[in-house]
């Protein structure tokens, strides 16, 4: 059997119950899950709700929101019942499947036994999950620091660098996007996510390395089977881009900071940014210009972990660079609310004779949740299915590419995938949000739910539940090809 069809058509039985034919124009795939029906708010009270009591700055996507019901793997349910193919997992969080049975069980399990006491009291399991944790990682990263989301993760690991090094400068990128606390805030770089309070002090940001967009790029840039539409003269194992981006971020370390820097935060690659991958070998010359001035390297593997980028189980070993902190969230706990940082033994001792605390960090069930998670990982070897899938995915995204003018670039490794979508590809001029709506729209029409990303909001992002098949990628790009047949006809 080959490895691709092993992974096409597991759940692919049965029967055709509920899916959503009466609504796309292509029949869903076949599933064996039900609907288990809908007696809750309506869809306009829900509307209402959200407009009167949730605030502003929360906003669904699509112009006439998802009322969400159920999840089962990599399906979502509305609530007529409609099903859809989640390729967007939560923002790349679900990452076994929605209620994977085998997590549900062990929340469930823990949530009968204990479910917290904080960092006060010693609980068997924050130990079974750290020890699991730290197997997955370099044998240097052996200390684990659990908080609750990605940003606290990210702020305890700038404010760890800070403390080992004693020296305050950290460096991110242009384009990155590691928190929305006031602290990370400062790291993150998309002027939509700034707001009028202090943040950045102490931060710098470095030009972007994208191949695409910046200014330099080629042919042969990013570890993916799918490349630029640009030219460069590169020779075999060496990108000239990657060393003008590096000359960039040289002169940040030259002109901008003191002696000494804190830390380096990078993605592995750029979530929010909108699937950015950096030119090969660029990252390794980055960790050691940021080590000549004593600064800490930060890999930021809230996207990019747990086998997401298929050949790798974390995306910095997709670099060849080793870290000093690892910060991780979202796919860490499929959906529950749980992160954590890594580190080494000597710079974790920095923290001997500090006093830091949050309620949450560790909780049982929590902890529970990341060891389910974890096992089922490697039962059915997600991370070979996202490269397997994955790689499926992006070469039938570049079939389209070469149909559809409006795709500029099609990037992405394993299962964390971006299409940019332009107005002309020539200038790389990005699409319209009216433009990109309409596409956006009627994709989930389509039944696909994909995500956005960009600076403008004109990428699309898939990274779904690490269990879709090449069956469920063959729908999705039934559904894309509908969608930017319409915009031609609308052209
Ligand atoms: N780092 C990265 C790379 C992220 O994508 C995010 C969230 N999108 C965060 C940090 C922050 O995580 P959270 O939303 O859980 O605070």
């Amino acid at each position: 059997m080959s490895m691709l069809s092993r992974y096409v058509s597991r759940s692919a039985v049965k029967s055709s119950i509920l899916c959503a034919s009466s609504y796309s124009q292509r029949p869903m795939p076949e599933i064996d899950l039900e609907f288990q029906g809908y007696r809750g708010k309506s869809y306009d009270e829900s509307s209402q709700l959200h407009s009167e009591r949730i605030v502003p700055s929360s906003i669904p996507y699509y112009s006439k929101p998802l009322l969400a019901t159920q999840g089962k793997m990599q399906w979502i349910w509305d609530q007529d019942g409609k099903r859809y193919l989640d390729l967007f997992a939560g923002i790349v969080t679900v990452s076994v499947g929605h209620c994977h049975p085998k997590v549900n069980e062990a929340a469930q399990k823990q949530m009968s036994k204990l479910w917290h006491t904080t960092g006060i009291y010693m609980t068997p399991p924050i130990y079974e999950f750290a020890e699991k944790l730290t197997a997955t990682l370099p044998r240097h990263l052996k200390v684990c620091f659990f908080a609750n989301s990605g940003s606290e993760a990210n702020d305890f690991a700038m404010a760890l660098s800070r403390i080992h090094t004693g020296a305050f400068d950290v460096i991110s990128f242009r384009n990155a996007y590691h928190g929305a606390s006031p602290y990370t805030v400062g790291l993150t770089a998309h002027g939509p996510w700034k707001h009028q309070y202090a943040n950045s002090f102490g931060i710098h940001h470095a030009m972007n390395p994208d191949p695409y967009r910046g200014l330099w790029g080629g042919a042969a840039c990013r570890d993916s089977p799918a490349q630029p539409d640009r030219t460069c003269a590169c020779a075999e194992g060496h990108c000239e881009a990657a060393d003008r981006y590096i000359e960039q971020l040289r002169e940040v370390l030259d002109y901008s900071v003191p002696q000494k820097v804190a830390a380096f935060f990078a993605e592995s690659i750029q979530g929010v940014g909108g699937t950015v991958q950096f030119p090969k070998g660029y990252l390794k010359k980055a960790f050691e210009l940021v080590r000549s001035k004593g600064g800490l390297c930060i890999s930021d593997e809230v996207q990019t972990g747990f086998g997401r980028l298929g050949s790798h189980m974390w995306g910095f070993e997709t670099h060849d660079v080793l870290p000093d902190i690892v910060t991780m969230a979202k796919g860490i706990g499929n959906g529950f609310p749980m992160a954590a940082v890594v580190t080494t033994q000597e710079i974790a001792d920095s923290l001997k004779g500090v006093l830091h605390f949050n309620t949450f960090g560790g909780n049982p069930v929590a902890c529970a949740v990341g060891s389910a998670v974890l096992d089922v990982m490697k039962e059915e070897d997600t991370q070979e299915k996202s490269k397997v899938v994955g790689t499926y995915f992006l070469e039938e995204l570049n079939k389209l590419r070469n149909k559809y003018d409006v795709i500029g670039d099609v990037r992405g490794k394993g299962l964390m995938i971006g299409i940019e979508l332009v107005a002309d590809r020539a200038t790389r001029e990005c699409l319209g949000a009216k433009e990109f709506v309409q596409i956006f729209d009627e994709i989930r029409d389509q039944g696909v739910l994909v995500g956005k990303g960009g600076l403008r909001g004109t990428v699309i992002r898939i990274k779904p539940p690490m269990c879709i098949t090449t069956r469920d990628v063959d729908f999705a790009i039934d559904a894309f090809s509908r969608a930017f047949e319409s915009h031609n006809n609308r052209k």
